[in-house]
């Protein structure tokens, strides 16, 4: 039977309730990550990628929702090795920790006396998220979140309505995901994951500062792109039409691994095919992530699923 990581303990996912009440699903006042463990059936272990970044990163979120996690960093680490090995899931599996206000009270103040926090994780089966062939995408109307308004570094769980938004307009139109802008009229990303382009053998990413999720793909990406293919790297702002004369066009993130883009709004990107760079980088992140590539597995924590 599946189980959930819910107030301190593991249970059936069944019984892994909340409260009609509580704070998170009244207001959205949740900070999530999302992380991915990968199978590799000749050893019988789970690769859980990045960990500590996704948790340092969910702290921060936390931090900026003034949330206080239940669990420090290595807690939440031993959760997650914890319901991997308590699942027994021998395929790529998708980790969902939350840090959640679990108070059940009507007003949305973040900061009141003997409010409390909890964490939560669960963990299910995932396949791929987007197609590797090559996407179809179109340039949302839809404007990513600013910091000043739901900050677009955090994770935040009420934030995700403008990722459903656009994600389910460009789904409604035909296309395979959304590319959003931010609100100086910029690239900020995909729905749910960063977005990269190639011109002229550079590398360009939009910044920070530009209403992006901090992405650990995009990181992981960077890193490859320089020290294994020596691709300088540019992170700066990208405009709209840059997308259209682009050489390749990516998205990486969690979910979406590495996948390349072929068209925009029927402009064909480069050759209209999955370009060299792009392919690469895919070849390269699959290495990495099944523990190929010995300079890169401090990224990962193994978990041997034989143990119980
Ligand atoms: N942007 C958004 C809005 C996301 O939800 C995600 C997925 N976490 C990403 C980018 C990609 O980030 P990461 O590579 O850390 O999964």
């Amino acid at each position: 039977m599946d189980v959930a990581f819910v107030r301190g303990a593991f249970v059936p996912l069944s019984e892994a309730t909340l409260d009609i009440r509580t704070h998170a699903f009244l207001y959205g006042t949740a900070v999530f990550e999302g992380i991915k463990a990968y199978w590799v059936p000749a050893e019988d272990l789970l690769y859980i990628f990045r960990a500590e970044d996704h948790y340092k990163r969910i702290l921060n979120s936390a931090k900026i929702l003034r949330l206080h996690s239940p669990q420090d960093l290595a807690g939440m680490i031993q959760r997650s090795v914890e319901i991997l090995q308590r699942n027994q899931f021998r395929t790529n599996t998708y980790l969902r920790p939350i840090i959640y206000k679990a108070d059940t009270r009507i007003g949305p103040v973040l900061v009141v006396p003997d409010t409390r926090d909890e964490f939560l994780l669960f963990a299910e089966p995932m396949g791929a998220y987007l197609n590797k062939e090559g996407l179809h995408l179109t340039i949302s109307s839809w404007r990513r979140l600013d910091d000043n308004m739901i900050p677009a570094r955090a994770k935040v769980n009420g934030a995700y309505v403008n990722t459903a938004l656009a994600k389910t307009d460009a789904a409604l139109a035909g296309f395979d995901d959304a590319i959003v802008l931010n609100q100086d009229g910029h690239v900020a990303e995909g729905s749910a994951m960063n977005l990269m382009i190639v011109r002229n053998g550079t590398l360009i990413t939009p910044g920070i500062t530009d209403n992006i999720l901090e992405g650990i793909t995009r990181d992981t990406i960077m890193t490859l792109a320089s020290a294994e293919l020596g691709i300088p790297i540019e992170k700066r702002p990208v405009d709209r039409t840059e997308l259209y004369i682009a050489d390749e066009v990516l998205l990486c993130g969690t979910a979406a691994e590495v996948s390349p883009v072929t068209q925009i709004d029927f402009h064909p990107i480069g050759t209209g095919k999955p370009g060299p760079v792009t392919q690469k980088l895919m070849d390269l992140f699959d290495k990495v992530i099944h523990g190929h590539l010995p300079q890169y597995q401090h990224w990962l924590t193994p978990v041997p699923l034989k143990t119980l």
